[in-house]
């Protein structure tokens, strides 16, 4: 009997008994033996080889059935998944990972979203069908950890590939836990146990030898600079979801009570380590006293005077870097320990700064940020493009004015662009459409689903199969 298996049996042999599953991890170390669970790249990739193979032979509505089943498994887990990502990764708000996880569950597209096209004419008939690439290769982030595995996962199922992830080093034992929670679920419909595969050990250097297994047909990476940068020099097709700084204009026609409750709601979901979250807010000078008292009215603290002070020196370092003790920490937290004392409720702090302040320049992933005012619209208009950086990735705007909301849209020119609403909505959170946690504004694909990890195939018929 070989070690993943008498690990299995031990997991379930402790399952039966009542033992929590994160007590395993520990005690199993790594979760090496998990169904999809890795001691090297190599092995994984093998295993996904394989499982792509036998896929291939699977008819699609077992594919269907395999997502039903991982929706379900994850809805049943999410108490589970949102303890287990905040006692490993130490970040964000265990209630918001519970519905960031059931929205991913409710609103990934599955097989619904391959649906084949036809042309039809005196020529004849052309039919363009969605074929999966192989393997995939996946790298995740601490942020979003089981959302990015679950909202890739079932995309690249949907299309018929399998998938190989380097998940995050500080979220490594939870995203092995719920990949094998994740084919786990698959099994028990009868079908493969490693469409989902993954290192028990993850690292930079694994990263990157996914990156270059000549195995992996498309790389998917979901992360920072530095990791986008890494993969679209890798010279294999990428899709690559990068930072953003999502900049919260409020101009003096929008609904001020409104805007205050979303855009604190939004910068404070999951503390703000959410990449399309509002990071900065942009007054129109005319509402911006009224925008601070609503927004204090939402559960927001404002910081000046000495408290900024001892907050800027607690948050950014000498080098101007952001200090990543404090990355997705409660607002309570990071204040009590700058010497500030707020109620514990408090979800968002925030402070009146120039433009060129870091609190408004950095991409900071805690729930602080900058407020900028400014005379007009048009000058929020241009600041939002200046600190989103060109991104490209999110901005959200705050306005009944619908040339002044049609003109940040296309100035800013972001693969989400949301109008009176949380940035949230733009992920499909109480907004239209459906989810997507890779957002990818450097390869331009947006909003990614099951038609961005499928290779389009043409079928031409000539002049035969026209019914009219
Ligand atoms: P991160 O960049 O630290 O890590 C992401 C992943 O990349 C990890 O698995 C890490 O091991 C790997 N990695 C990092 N540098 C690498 C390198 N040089 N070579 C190979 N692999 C490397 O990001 P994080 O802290 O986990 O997540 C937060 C960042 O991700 C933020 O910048 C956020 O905006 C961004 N993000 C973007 C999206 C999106 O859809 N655009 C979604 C989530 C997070």
């Amino acid at each position: 009997m070989d070690e993943q298996r008498i690990t299995r049996i031990v997991e379930q042999v402790v399952k039966r008994l009542g033992v929590e599953a994160p007590a395993v991890i520990g005690q199993i170390g790594g979760h090496i033996g998990g169904r999809g669970v890795h001691p090297t790249i190599d092995a994984a990739v093998a295993a996904a080889k394989r499982t792509f193979k036998e896929l291939s032979s699977i008819s699609v509505k077992d594919r269907a059935r395999y997502i039903a089943a991982l929706r379900q498994v994850t809805l049943e887990s999410l108490n589970e998944m949102a303890r287990l990502a905040i006692d490993e990764t130490g970040l964000g708000r265990y209630t918001d990972k519970i519905e960031k996880n059931r929205l991913v569950a409710e609103k990934t597209p599955g097989i619904e979203s391959l649906q084949s096209e036809s042309f039809t004419g005196d020529d004849g008939l052309t039919l363009t069908e969605w074929a999966p690439f192989g393997v995939i290769g996946s790298i995740t982030p601490c942020t979003n950890p089981t959302e990015t595995i679950l909202n890739n996962g079932i995309g690249m199922l949907a299309a018929g590939n399998t998938v190989v992830f380097n998940t995050h080093p500080n979220a490594k034992h939870l995203s092995a836990w719920y990949i094998d929670l994740l084919n786990g679920a698959i099994e028990s419909c009868g079908g493969p146990s490693t469409i989902f595969n993954c290192v028990a050990q993850p690292t930079i250097e694994s990263a990157q030898a996914l990156m270059h297994h000549p195995d992996i047909r498309l790389l998917v990476v979901t992360g920072g600079g530095g990791v986008v940068k890494a993969a679209m020099s890798s010279g294999k097709r990428t899709i690559a979801a990068g930072p953003g700084n999502p900049p919260v204009v409020v101009d003096e026609t929008a609904d001020v009570a409104r805007a205050a409750r979303d855009l604190v709601f939004g910068a404070s979901l999951d503390n703000n380590i959410i990449c399309i979250v509002e990071k900065e807010v942009i007054a129109v000078a005319e509402i911006a006293d009224r925008l601070k008292s609503e927004m204090m009215r939402n559960q927001a603290v404002e910081i000046s005077g000495r408290d900024l002070k001892q907050l800027e020196k607690l948050l950014i370092t000498p080098d101007n870097h952001v200090n990543r003790d404090y990355i997705g920490k409660d607002a309570a937290v990071i204040l009590a320990d700058a010497g500030i004392r707020v109620p514990d409720s408090t979800r968002l702090a925030f402070a009146e700064v120039e433009e060129s302040h870091p609190f408004v320049q950095h991409e900071m992933l805690l729930p602080v940020v900058g407020f900028v005012r400014v005379p007009t619209v048009d000058a929020a208009i241009d600041a939002a493009v200046r600190v989103e950086h060109g991104y490209g990735h999110t901005a959200v705007m705050h306005s009944s004015n619908i040339n002044s909301l049609h003109k940040m849209a296309r100035a800013v020119n972001t693969s989400i662009f949301v109008k009176n609403a949380p940035s949230a909505a733009g992920t499909g959170l109480n907004g239209e459409g459906y989810t997507s946690w890779t957002i990818a504004s450097p390869t331009g694909e947006g909003m990614t689903y099951a038609r961005h990890f499928a290779r389009a195939r043409r079928c031409v018929l000539k002049d035969s199969f026209r019914i009219v």
